[in-house]
């Protein structure tokens, strides 16, 4: 088992010092010194260069490749999901988000860098995925937070990233010591007694939770490292909770026989409805009602990557009061999450299950016959779930360029039911294959709700960030959600319609 951290701090510790001020400072961004206009623009360059496709390593460069500038936090000693540049000069503590590949490269058991840091469920993952020796794992707990050793007084509250089980938003605090990493751009704020507030996002899907959250609430956040995969408008898909609770309604639907025609009403205006495609399959329907062969036994399969989109799966199984197969290395994946409602779900038994979990290769019209085939007389028929957040395309006309406020307006009424999930093209009526808008990062609207509720120095974009066409456009993004701060005069929560969502 990976070693715990020493001591998360009472509560009498989690007050910063007293020459903090900077909440009420309107503008005290350490990072527009460091990073003001070209010099930004510079350090980037800086980090293309050290994420080039074609680098070998070689005496000459060191036989690593450089960290960027993004990787380690401004004066700590600390990089986060910084594996694949290696041993970084200075750095004294590895932080590890979440346990998927492309946060995590090149982390494998030759790893002897320095002691890793992370939630309890991505410890036992990478222990048992990547086997990485446990002597430097440590696992910190949620919520509270924990001096971090040898890193001059930095202290971490870890916060449920709402992305793949273990993944973690982390909240760093402390006194900014050294110049760590190998960026050419040094902090003047080394040795200053302010303590400096840094929010790393991982990948996460932002959330009212996330700004409510004590370690996040009313206070001044110097840097935001975003996770802005889906930094566009054109990324507009619902609300997650929405997504699963329609996922879990219409598998209920389809396997008790009962009718799915309330699609009809739902889908008015789409080009496709649920009833126009049923009446277009080989087996004719003449009413718009459509009923579903009640005695034919359905096999509800759900396609997943190696973690995450878990929550669909328990809300299908629960919806149908079944337990939930998959084969036996997924299952060892599964069981490190530490979950024990999806323990207490799991069977080895593929026949005492009619929720499975398979890779999202088999949600493919071949691929799931081939699948179903193998339990021939226990299933006659298949529903299979493809959640990625790719699958939603923006209705006709829709604008590109919107202005803040229209998004904020049209996205806070969007609704998402059973009735607005349809069958692809090659579906047949033996199996049928949804495409699910399901995402684990943040929609567009949710990145902008998450940034207009709390204040902050400086945004830093943490995904596609290779270009400077495709920089540009999130800093004008950033900079339009700046403006909208300011209009606003304070930073008030933008209004939810739960916790979970906006
Ligand atoms: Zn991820």
């Amino acid at each position: 088992m990976p070693s715990k951290i020493p001591r998360p701090l009472s509560p009498r510790h989690t007050r910063l010092s007293e020459d903090d001020n900077s909440e009420s400072k309107p503008s005290s961004n350490a990072f527009a010194v460091l990073m003001s206009s070209h010099k930004e623009n510079d350090a980037w360059k800086e980090a293309t260069v050290a994420e080039d496709r074609n680098f070998r390593p070689t005496k000459q460069n060191g036989g690593r490749r450089k960290a960027p500038f993004y990787k380690v936090l401004q004066g700590m000693p600390i990089a986060i999901d910084a594996f694949r540049y290696g041993t970084i000069p200075g750095v004294a503590a590895y932080f590890l988000t979440h346990a998927h590949s492309d946060h995590y490269t090149n982390l494998s058991s030759n790893w002897k860098s320095g002691p890793i840091y992370c939630s309890e469920g991505t410890a036992n993952l990478i222990i048992h995925m990547l086997d990485v020796d446990p002597k430097w794992v440590h696992s910190l707990p949620l919520d509270v937070p924990s001096v971090i050793p040898n890193t001059g007084g930095v202290q971490v509250t870890p916060i449920e990233a709402n992305h793949c089980p273990g993944s973690c938003l982390f909240l760093f605090e402390g006194p900014q010591t050294v110049n760590a990493g190998d960026s050419v751009y040094k902090s003047p704020y080394i040795g200053s007694s302010r303590t400096f507030r840094y929010l790393h996002c991982g990948d996460f899907r932002a959330s009212p939770k996330h700004i409510l959250h004590p370690a996040v609430k009313d206070k001044r956040i110097d840097h935001v490292y975003l996770d802005t995969t889906y930094l566009d408008p054109k990324y507009c898909f619902p609300p997650q909770p929405l997504v699963i609770s329609a996922c879990a309604e219409l598998a209920r639907r389809i396997v008790s026989g009962r009718s799915v025609s309330g699609q009809e009403a739902h889908l008015k205006g789409q080009s496709r409805t649920m009833t126009s495609w049923l009446m277009s399959q080989d087996k004719a329907i003449t009413s718009s009602t459509v009923e579903v062969d009640a005695s034919a036994k359905v096999l509800v399969v759900v396609g997943t990557y190696s973690i995450g989109k878990e929550r669909i799966v328990k809300a299908i199984a629960h919806a149908l009061n079944s337990k939930v197969y998959c084969d036996k290395r997924k299952a060892a994946i599964l069981r490190c999450q530490s979950d024990p409602e999806l323990d207490a779900l799991l069977t080895s038994n593929p026949l005492d299950a009619v929720v499975h979990v398979v890779p999202l290769s088999v949600i493919t019209s071949d691929r799931i016959k081939e699948y179903v085939d193998r339990f021939k007389g226990h299933f006659d028929r298949a529903v299979g779930f493809r959640p990625t957040g790719w699958t939603f395309t923006q209705p006709n006309g829709s604008d590109t360029l919107p202005s803040i406020s229209t998004i904020l307006a049209k996205s806070r009424q969007r609704q998402f039911t059973y009735a607005n999930l349809s069958p692809t093209r090659n579906s047949t009526s033996t199996y049928q294959l949804y495409g699910v808008p399901y995402s684990e990062h943040s929609s567009f609207f949710e990145l902008t709700c998450f940034a207009l509720s709390f204040n902050w120095g400086k945004m830093i974009a943490t995904v596609n960030v290779g270009s400077e066409r495709s920089r540009g456009r999130m800093r004008r993004w950033v900079e339009a959600w700046e403006k909208e701060k300011k209009a606003r005069l304070k930073d008030a929560i933008i209004p939810y319609r739960t916790p979970d969502y906006w």
